[in-house]
């Protein structure tokens, strides 16, 4: 059956301090590990809500790989797309929450930094009618950039929808190699979705408005989705702007919402939802991502999105 979305990247499991305000620089105890890495909480989201998803990527031969694909596993994910590599470790992330809301990190990328061409297959693009990508992918290697831009071009030959979300990670790769980096799959994009931080930063614009200006006067046919935390989202297209409220919730652990929300939107999009629709969607999936611990647990089934949908409170 060709995919619905596929998407390459990092796989991780987290593994995550306990408790707020522990420091990862002295003992204490850790939760874990949870399957983790953006694009693999993107495909996971995406396959609850129904989507024939896959993901590109690797892990090692070890308990930390079975942990991920055992949950990909059960929700329906089409694994053919990972490989799993005896000579490295799947790659971990050990994550401490502070009570300020960010976040610090001791990262190990180990097998999820070892993709290369030959995983990209001629069967994942036949049909495939959306390709995600997102900047940490982009942002992990030469190799791995290398390999990310051959399956751009593939997805683009096998007439899919590109879709982009930054994810701008500067201690991965500097804000101004992003620019040069991200700039084709940005031109490429059918649909991009950047926070409103990273659409100033990625762009030559002066304002936010002149930057969604020249994205659109370069590719009038695209939607632009602009993420803004708690309060939604913006949808941006040649018809003009629209805002979408978002849910009040209590965020518990912000892991995760962009990814659940790109699922949520691209889903939408797929499904024949309005734009309005899908993006109310996508704030749903954001909304609900945050309000559980673990990076996957907040990313729900299509049933338990529209019931939130139906009985939750709008914010501002
Ligand atoms: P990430 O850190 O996962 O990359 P992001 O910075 O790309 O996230 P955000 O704008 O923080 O993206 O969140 C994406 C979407 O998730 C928002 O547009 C919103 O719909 C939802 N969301 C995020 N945080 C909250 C929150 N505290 N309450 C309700 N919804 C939220
Ligand atoms: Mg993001």
């Amino acid at each position: 059956m060709p995919l619905d979305i596929l998407t390459i990247g990092e796989a991780l499991v987290e593994i995550m301090r306990a408790d707020i305000n522990q420091p990862l620089d002295q003992p204490g105890p850790f939760v874990g590990p949870y399957p983790s890495g953006a694009p693999f909480i993107f495909a996971v989201q995406a396959a609850r809500l129904g989507m024939e998803s896959a993901a590109i990527g690797s892990v090692g031969v070890d308990a930390f790989g079975d942990c991920l694909l055992h949950q990909l596993a059960a929700d329906g994910v089409v694994t053919d797309g990972i490989r799993r590599l005896p000579d490295q470790a799947t790659g971990v992330a050990f994550v401490a929450y502070n009570r300020d809301g960010s976040r610090d990190f001791v990262f190990s990328l180990g097998a999820g930094g070892h993709i290369k061409s030959d995983m990209l297959k001629p069967a994942h693009f036949a049909g495939l009618r959306c390709f995600h990508i997102m900047g940490s992918a982009l942002s992990m290697s030469e190799a791995v950039l290398t390999v990310c831009q051959e399956a751009l071009a593939l997805a683009l030959e096998a007439g899919a929808l590109i879709s982009f979300d930054p994810n701008l990670r500067p201690e991965l790769l500097p804000v101004e190699e992003a620019r040069i980096v991200f700039a084709p799959f940005i031109d490429a994009a059918d649909t991009f979705l950047p926070t409103q931080e990273e659409l100033l930063l990625l762009t030559a614009a002066g304002s936010a408005d002149e930057a969604i200006e020249d994205l659109l006067r370069a590719r009038p046919d695209r939607k632009i989705v602009v993420t803004r935390g708690a309060a939604g989202c913006s949808v941006y297209t040649e018809d003009g702007r629209l805002d979408i409220s978002g849910y009040d919730v209590d965020e518990i652990d912000p892991t995760g919402a962009g990814d659940c929300f790109d699922a949520g939107f691209i889903s939408g999009i797929l499904g024949g939802k309005s734009l309005r629709a899908a993006a109310q969607l996508a704030n749903a999936c954001g909304a609900l991502a945050v309000s559980e611990k673990g990076p996957m647990a907040g990313a729900k089934s299509r049933a338990e999105v529209e019931h939130f949908i139906r009985t939750s409170i709008r914010s501002v």
